[in-house]
């Protein structure tokens, strides 16, 4: 069943957090959102929504928003109009340098994705939809983890935890707890600020380096003015 959760904290910012976007990225996605308390998001409205497992079709393609769940993604984003767009996605760790690699943009005419760290990925979102639904302010951003290896997933663990972690954290290598940590402290900030400056004052003094990139891949892709975040 796919999830969905709307946090109501009144006026303020609208967010729009997805998960399970295409392919089975659903199932390593789904545990972040249940993680996050009531306490984590800012004012405004969060509205999150998990999808179940469907065809894998990349997102920079047309096709993917041709199909189902391509058009109810645009639907919910003309719905809710948020100032916030997040996707949150999973990766195949096989795939980290070609993600990254500068030849991304010649290769799949979009920019690399940026490692924050412990391999962590940042992007904006696809270009076919982020200029045509989204204002130049709002705040669009794909972060990708390592996909998990369901086989360390432990039912009966997650049955006995009641608190509001990452369930299966303990039955991962180090390296992913890493990678858990990294990815869950972005979508905390993304979850907490109140708008896209505050967004960018932590990225700038968290990330310094990243941030420099980001800008120079903002500039390439969507022209002079636009920002990075
Ligand atoms: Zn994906």
């Amino acid at each position: 069943m796919s999830y969905y959760r709307f946090i109501d904290k009144g006026d303020g910012p609208t967010k729009l957090f997805l998960g399970g976007v295409h392919g089975r990225e659903g199932e390593t996605t789904i545990d972040f959102f249940k993680s996050l308390s009531y306490s984590d998001f800012s004012i405004g409205k969060t509205f999150i929504y998990n999808f179940d497992n469907t065809k894998y079709i990349s997102t920079i393609k047309e096709e993917y928003y041709e199909s189902k769940l391509g058009k109810k993604i645009i639907n919910l984003i003309n719905k809710h109009k948020p100032d916030f767009y997040i996707e949150l996605h999973c990766y195949n760790i096989k795939n980290h340098e070609k993600l990254i690699s500068p030849n991304r943009r010649k290769s799949q005419g979009v920019p690399p994705l940026i490692d924050l760290e412990n391999n962590v990925l940042i992007s904006s979102v696809s270009p076919l939809i982020r200029k045509k639904y989204f204002k130049m302010e709002t705040v669009c951003k794909t972060l990708e983890i390592p996909c998990f290896n369901k086989k360390f997933y432990n039912e009966s663990y997650k049955k006995q935890y009641n608190g509001n972690e990452i369930l299966y954290l303990n039955n991962l290598d180090k390296k992913s707890k890493l990678s858990v940590n990294t990815y869950l402290d972005i979508i905390k900030i993304l979850a907490k600020v109140k708008n896209r400056e505050e967004f960018q004052e932590i990225m700038i003094n968290k990330y310094p380096k990243q941030v420099e990139l980001a800008v120079k891949y903002a500039k390439e892709i969507f022209g002079g003015e636009f920002p990075p975040f």
